[in-house]
C-alpha cells in the first residue's frame, strides 16, 4: 500500500482512542477530503501533539497519506488554532458537530474537495465568532444537496423556467414553481418571499466573504422545515447530531410554554 508524505490543511472532525495510548483522528483535509489518521501516542496527555488534535482544531499538518482508504499517519502539526468558543455553548457545539457529521456523509474519503474546505472552515469560523449557527448550517445544507444527489432548482420555475412571478417550493418537482404553476402541486410548501430569497441566496453564497448573518426567527423556522423535509424525504439522512439539535429545540419550546404558564 502506498503512502505519500505531504503537508495539508486540516480540521479535526472527531477522534477516538485506539488501544491505550494511541488515537484515531478523522480530519477534513483540503487535499483529500475526510481521512482517518493514526496518531501514535496521541492519547497520552503529555504528548507534544495533544493540543494540535483536539476537537474543533484547524491547522497545517504533515503526515503520510494513504491512497487506498487505509489508515494515514500524522507526524507533525503547526499553526493550529482551536475554535474555542464552539465548546462554550451547547447549541454552537451541536451545530459544529452536525456540520462535520454532514461533511463526513457528503464527501468521499480520499478525494480532493477543492474550495469546499474553505467553505466548511468559514462556517465553523462564523459560529465560533457568535454568528447564527443554524444559518451557517443551512447554507451548507443547501449547497451539499447536489453533492448528495438531490439537487434542487432554486432560482426559477421548474416547469416554465421563469422567475417573474412569486415562487414556492415543490418537493415533487425538485424545486420552485411559479404562481402560474402552483396548481400542479397541492403539497407545495407555501413559503414566503423572504424564505425563498434566502434559499436562493444560500445556494451560491461564499461563506468566506460573510461577516454577519441575521435572519428572523419566523424565516429560520421555515428554512429549518424546508431543509429538514428535503433531507428526510429525498435523502433519508438522519444524523445523530441533528437529532440532538432537534431535541434541544423541543426542550426550548417546552421551557417557553412553562414560562408563559407561570
Ligand atoms: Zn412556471
Amino acid at each position: 500500500m502506498a503512502r505519500e508524505n505531504t503537508s495539508f490543511a486540516g480540521i479535526v472532525m472527531y477522534r477516538r482512542p485506539y488501544k491505550e495510548r494511541d488515537l484515531l483522528v478523522k480530519f477534513l483535509t483540503d487535499k483529500r477530503g475526510p481521512m482517518m489518521f493514526f496518531v501514535r501516542g496521541g492519547n497520552r496527555s503529555h504528548a507534544k501533539i495533544t493540543s494540535d488534535i483536539l476537537p474543533f482544531t484547524h491547522g497545517q499538518y504533515t503526515g503520510w497519506l494513504a491512497d487506498d482508504g487505509s489508515l494515514s499517519y500524522l507526524s507533525a502539526a503547526r499553526d493550529t488554532r482551536q475554535y474555542v468558543h464552539l465548546g462554550e455553548d451547547p447549541l454552537r457545539s451541536a451545530y459544529a458537530t452536525y456540520i462535520l457529521e454532514l461533511v463526513d456523509a457528503t464527501f468521499e474519503e480520499g478525494r480532493s474537495i477543492g474550495g469546499w474546505f474553505n467553505q466548511v472552515a468559514a462556517a465553523l469560523e462564523l459560529i465560533d465568532k457568535g454568528q447564527d449557527p443554524q444559518i451557517a448550517a443551512n447554507v451548507l445544507e443547501v449547497q451539499f444537496l447536489p453533492l448528495l444527489g438531490a439537487a434542487q432548482t432554486w432560482d426559477r420555475c421548474t416547469i416554465c423556467g421563469l422567475n417573474d412571478r412569486p415562487l414556492d417550493f415543490s418537493e415533487a418537482n425538485g424545486g420552485m414553481l411559479c404562481s402560474r404553476h402552483w396548481n400542479l402541486d397541492e403539497h407545495r410548501f407555501h413559503l414566503d418571499r423572504r424564505t425563498v430569497g434566502y434559499l436562493q441566496l444560500f445556494a451560491s453564497l461564499n461563506l468566506v466573504q460573510v461577516n454577519q448573518i441575521q435572519v428572523d426567527q419566523s424565516v429560520k423556522n421555515r428554512l429549518r422545515y424546508t431543509l429538514d423535509r428535503i433531507y428526510d424525504d429525498e435523502l433519508g439522512l438522519h444524523l445523530k447530531s441533528k437529532r440532538f439539535i432537534d431535541q434541544m429545540a423541543t426542550w426550548e419550546n417546552q421551557l417557553k410554554n412553562l414560562r408563559s404558564e407561570n
